[in-house]
């Protein structure tokens, strides 16, 4: 028989993500919270699942569900509870995971991701508290060894419907939904630390010459990167294409859905195990545990809560502040970046002028320094007075970033600085004429380039330009600069 041939694919792809809560303490126990502490120095009687022990459910993790779930446009339940999901791996010595079955505390919601028009909706399934395990670690000959102190942190396990259709999508909304969690502060979502850790559902529906067919699903675990996210989906619709072109039986419900690894070393998904059916989890509801009610009221109280979101943040800069959306979106990516920016402007500061110094001066600063912009003890006000002094054109652009630097460690102003550091710029045009013409007097094949080589020309005429900025000190006008430049080698000719 010959061989099908494919006429289309679709990439289909769900979502489920787990995000670590920023709480002091584990999900249902008083133990704090480490990364990075000695093996099993944060564990009690609970989290090790000693008998007779009992849970106490976190209320600050509760909050911060119900606050992500508003976020995420969710109904918010009335009444959830708790249930045990069977585990036998030996990182939950209890022998199960405390999760949310049949009625998790956040049900069916949206998010809406920044595009141009209109915002591409993907439908949240649903949002559910549970705790995390502990860690095995395996480093130490042919025995395993494990640490607890991770066992019980609380999580919270997102679930969107397969609503994604590309690798790029699905990076775009793990990048939106990483600024979504901090924005709300829920979670520091660091993912080097693992605490953000994405699991896609992967499959293809295959259009070809004999009708539609759909491969089976490959949830791949635990991945910690956004770039992780794209490479395996990429992988792994591929890998599904590829094994359904060999055997057109590898299609779902014939062949077995599966997980699958990523070898970020390899470059290529890797096949862990068939995938469990719900009822191989023998969920049951956890008899220790309280069912929580939620009232409309707290529903309400949390709601008023919610900062605003990034998205509609970002159609209010680009339509009210006149931002470029790839300007909007660099301020936006940091919550504390568009928080100085909006406090800059309150102070005063001119709003393009500022938008651009924050993006080329300040972050630069705050990054070079593995900060953020609102830990680089210059206050929004004096931010804004650089921006003014800047638009104002007392100082050029290449002088506002010299004094950027000096303020991080000198109290005066920025105006006072600019004085101290000598560069104020210099409007006078006898004195420009005289930095120019020694720029010209000293280069002689930049100014051959600028006259007579259109290849050149502009490169040549740059350079005349950085001479005159050196010689002047930085305190020429660059403006002034380039007309003199041009008016003495390019006389106008009539
Ligand atoms: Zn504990
Ligand atoms: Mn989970």
């Amino acid at each position: 028989m010959p061989a099908k041939q494919i006429l289309k694919t679709r990439i289909i792809v769900g979502m489920e993500i787990h995000v670590q809560l920023r709480t002091q303490t584990k999900m249902f126990c008083g133990c704090k919270l480490s990364f990075d502490a000695a093996p099993n120095s944060y564990v009690c009687p609970v989290c090790l699942g000693h008998p007779g022990s009992l849970p106490v459910i976190n209320k600050l993790a509760l909050r911060f569900a119900m606050l992500a779930g508003l976020a995420m446009n969710c109904k918010i339940a009335s009444y959830t509870k708790w249930d045990r999901k069977n585990y036998f791996y030996p990182d939950l010595p209890k022998n199960y995971q405390v999760s949310q079955y049949d009625l998790p505390i956040c049900g069916e919601g949206y998010f809406d991701l920044p595009s141009d028009t209109p915002p591409q909706r993907i439908r949240i399934r649903r949002a559910h508290l549970e705790e995390d395990a502990g860690k095995n670690i395996h480093d130490s000959g042919n025995h395993t060894q494990v640490d607890l102190n991770r066992a019980g942190t609380p999580l919270l396990e997102i679930v969107t419907e397969p609503d994604i259709h590309s690798a790029q999508d699905a990076y775009a909304f793990c990048t939106e939904l990483h600024r979504l969690v901090t924005y709300i502060g829920i979670s520091d979502a660091n993912m080097q630390m693992g605490q953000m850790r994405f699991e896609p559902n992967v499959n293809v529906e295959i259009t070809h010459s004999e009708g539609v067919s759909k491969t089976p699903i490959a949830e791949i675990k635990n991945l910690n990167s956004f770039r992780a996210v794209k490479n395996a989906i990429e992988y792994e619709a591929q890998r599904q294409i590829a094994a359904w072109e060999e055997d057109s039986e590898y299609v779902i419900g014939k062949a077995n859905n599966e997980n699958r690894g990523w070898n970020d070393d390899r470059g290529m998904t890797e096949f862990q195990r068939t995938k469990e059916a719900a009822q191989d989890y023998r969920y049951l509801p956890d008899p220790d545990l309280v069912p929580v009610t939620i009232s409309e009221t707290m529903i309400n109280e949390i709601r008023a809560e919610l900062p605003e979101l990034p998205l509609p943040r970002r159609l209010r800069f680009i339509n009210k502040l006149t931002l470029s959306p790839k300007d909007a979106g660099t301020i936006l990516d940091q919550r504390t970046t568009a928080d100085f920016f909006e406090e800059a402007i309150k102070a005063g500061g001119p709003t393009d002028v500022l938008c651009k110094q924050i993006i080329n001066i300040w972050l630069g600063l705050a990054g070079d320094r593995q900060s953020d912009i609102s830990n680089l003890s210059v206050s929004a006000a004096k931010v804004a007075e650089l921006a003014s002094i800047t638009d104002r054109g007392d100082i050029n652009k290449s002088a506002a970033k010299q004094i950027a630097e000096a303020m991080l460690t000198d109290e005066k102003s920025p105006s006072e600085l600019a004085k101290q550091l000598g560069l104020i710029q210099v409007k006078d045009t006898a004195a420009t004429q005289a930095w120019v013409q020694e720029a010209i007097d000293n280069n002689a094949q930049a100014v051959q380039d600028t006259i007579g080589n259109p290849k050149k020309a502009k490169a040549a005429m740059g350079f005349l330009r950085g001479q005159v900025m050196r010689i002047s000190a930085g305190q020429a006008d660059p403006k002034l600069v380039g007309e003199l430049i041009e008016k003495l080698l390019m006389p106008k000719s009539e």
